[in-house]
């Protein structure tokens, strides 16, 4: 069967350590320190087998990620700009929905034929942070797309346990392929979910929030926001293009950072007055950029303010903690998307039309044409290109 697979040399840079844990298992921790000069091409890949607890999905949908696009683009030195866990070749693709064509002898709740949307975070739920609630934190984590093989294929396998039906989108959008794309708009809605709600604990009805980066994670922190009941939805965002997309899903007020520094501004200007004053109570890091962003968000955080850490980076932020005390404000990091009811909750929200998403997809290319997918997200011209199938 044909699988975009992504290929790359191991070659750790000087100044980094190679752990036991990656010598051991293949997988690097900072992608971008140990994988080289990246090759992507339509491959023949092996047919998975069928595990008794796995199902057997045709993907239908998948949307193309900031991360896959880093696994593309490299640095002067050919390194990929990935920073996290990675094991290569792999077959991309994690924000997928698609059709369950077949299941193993031990599924007991799904059914050929049934649509599902699918955590990427293959959590082991036998070591000690899994068995303490913390699936995000598994030690024994596969992902999806980044060290097993993806759904930007004909096919893939993966445990039932993993899978979400999507049976309520189909009967409120009116059909599977509408289900399915929105299907693939879960992954990084519960990611944004996961931070908001789940790792920050939310913030009061009547709250100002604010959002750094309107990418994918961006979108939906802005659609969660509004539908939490904020009463201000502040983003700031470069690209024209997604300016537009994130007024679209709810915000209320979308800046271009560059350009208000051009004019002498700056983000924590314009939180404090869009809020009379008191600050954002929840300011969230969508943008990947901390450095630049977390300085904006601790001089305008209202009094018990949240900052929730969303976006990667491999740097450290400046942060004036005087302003955390003074603000009785917290920050709070958060990866990943599993556990405490979020990707049934993100359907949920979806279904009830609380949330739509679906205008932040903006290409669509079938599998054939996944090379062209990846090139066409490097442009940064959409909100969220799609690989269809
Ligand atoms: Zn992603
Ligand atoms: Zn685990």
């Amino acid at each position: 069967m044909k699988g975009l697979q992504f290929t790359a040399e191991w070659a750790p840079r000087a100044d980094y350590a190679v752990s036991e844990f990656e010598r051991r298992t293949g997988k690097a921790v900072t992608g971008s320190s140990v994988w080289r000069n990246p090759r992507v091409r339509l491959a023949d890949v092996k047919e998975p087998p069928l595990p008794a607890k796995d199902v057997r999905i045709r993907p239908r949908a998948c949307g193309v990620c900031g991360s896959d696009v880093h696994f593309y683009e490299t640095d002067e030195q050919g390194y990929i700009r990935y920073p996290g866990l990675t094991k290569f070749p792999v077959v991309i693709g994690h924000e997928f929905s698609g059709e369950i064509v077949e299941v193993g002898k031990e599924v007991r709740d799904l059914r050929p034929g049934d649509l599902v949307t699918v955590e990427e975070m293959i959590w082991c739920g036998e070591c000690v942070p899994c068995r303490n609630g913390w699936p995000n934190q598994c030690l024994n984590l596969e992902e999806i797309g980044f060290t097993i093989d993806g759904a930007m294929a004909e096919q893939l396998v993966v445990g039932a346990k993993y899978c979400w039906p999507i049976t309520a989108l189909a009967e409120v959008y009116g059909g599977a392929e509408a289900a399915c794309e929105a299907g693939a708009l879960c992954e990084p809605t519960s990611v944004a979910y996961n931070g908001m709600f789940v790792r920050a604990g939310g913030f009061k009805p009547g709250g100002v929030v604010a959002v750094y980066g309107t990418g994918p994670i961006g979108f939906a922190a802005i659609a969660l926001a509004r539908a939490a009941g904020a009463s201000r939805v502040i983003a700031f965002e470069v690209s024209p293009v997604r300016q537009a997309l994130a007024r679209q899903v709810g915000a209320d007020e979308v800046h271009d950072p560059a350009a208000l520094a051009k004019q002498g501004g700056s983000p924590h200007e314009v939180v404090l007055r869009a809020s009379g004053g008191a600050g954002a109570d929840m300011a969230v890091e969508a943008a990947g950029a901390p450095a630049r962003t977390v300085p904006e968000m601790e001089q305008s955080l209202a009094i018990g303010g949240k900052v929730v850490i969303i976006g990667r980076a491999a740097e450290r932020a400046p942060m004036y903690l005087e302003h955390l005390q003074t603000r009785a404000a917290q920050v709070y990091g958060a990866q990943g998307h599993s556990g405490y009811g979020t990707f049934q909750n993100v359907i949920r929200l979806m279904a009830s039309r609380r949330i739509d998403l679906r205008p932040v997809i903006t290409s669509r290319f079938p599998l054939s044409e996944a090379v062209a997918a990846i090139e066409r997200a490097t442009k940064r011209q959409d909100g969220k290109v799609l690989v269809t199938g």
